[in-house]
């Protein structure tokens, strides 16, 4: 059966000093806690090597926010999906609204990062999701279907298995305006739906779909009680240990 997954972004946030505290003092916040999913940071490249070896023995894995659509070579400024994995992490956050929308990153692009994460056995956790403009104008179905199908669905079912989801509402992202419980739980199915309809029943029961878009302490149980919302992808309140277990602790 899936797996509940709470994933945090840290984005463009934390220097390697204040990264490598933050990861201490999470590892020992969560140590005698009872965590009824499973826990992902994602962090800047920088902090991916000490991140995973302060985590090792803890159950908590680490991600990186990105990774680049070539395998190797003269790419100045890039990292590859192998030097994430080299550092031992397990997940790569990948078509996050803002490096679609910031660094023009195409179905293309992406469909090139996703397979090199896997080549890499790194978990991607695919974000999609649609603008307040496609939102007001109820093409949201039509638009997480483009993103579905312009970058995922030439993988075999049994890559795409693989793959987490984060259905993130970019209207929703970083704004303080969450999806209702029922714009989730609604988009959610629908994704789901998809999912069977192109790889069959079991991989979409199998396939996680997160939520994304302003999941706080507050939310985070009303969303996660959702029969579709499979966890969260947490931006802002990733970024401070209390509001972090607060929303993990949306799961119990
Ligand atoms: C995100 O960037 O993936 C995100 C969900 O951000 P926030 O929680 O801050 O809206």
């Amino acid at each position: 059966m899936r797996k509940n997954i709470v994933a945090g972004n840290w984005k463009m946030n934390k220097t390697f000093p204040e990264g490598v505290e933050f990861v201490k003092e999470l590892k020992l916040a969560l140590e005698n806690e009872k965590t009824n999913c499973d826990v992902v940071i994602c962090t800047p490249y920088i902090h991916l090597a000490a991140a995973a070896t302060i985590l090792e023995v803890s159950a908590v894995g680490v991600g990186a926010e990105n990774c680049a659509d070539k395998e190797a070579g003269a790419y100045t400024g890039e990292v590859s999906a192998a030097m994430v994995a080299s550092t031992g992490a397990k997940y790569v956050i990948l078509g996050h609204s803002e490096r679609r929308a910031y660094y023009g990153e195409t179905a293309e692009i992406l469909k090139e990062k996703v397979k090199l994460a896997l080549a890499n056995n790194l978990t991607p956790i695919f974000c999609i999701g649609e603008v307040l403009a496609e939102r007001e104008a109820e093409k949201q179905n039509e638009v997480v279907y483009a993103q579905l199908a312009g970058s995922l669905f030439e993988l075999s079912a049994a890559d795409f298995s693989k793959i987490v989801l984060a259905y993130e509402p970019v209207w929703a992202i970083g704004t303080g305006k969450t999806a209702t419980a029922q714009q989730a739980q609604d988009m959610h199915a629908y994704i789901r739906g998809v999912i069977a309809e192109q790889y069959g029943k079991e991989v979409a029961d199998n396939t996680s779909i997160l939520y994304g878009g302003s999941c706080n302490p507050s939310n985070a149980k009303e969303l996660f009680s959702n029969p579709d919302v499979d966890g969260g992808l947490i931006g802002g309140a990733c970024l401070k240990i209390a509001d972090f277990k607060g929303v993990i602790a949306g799961f119990n």
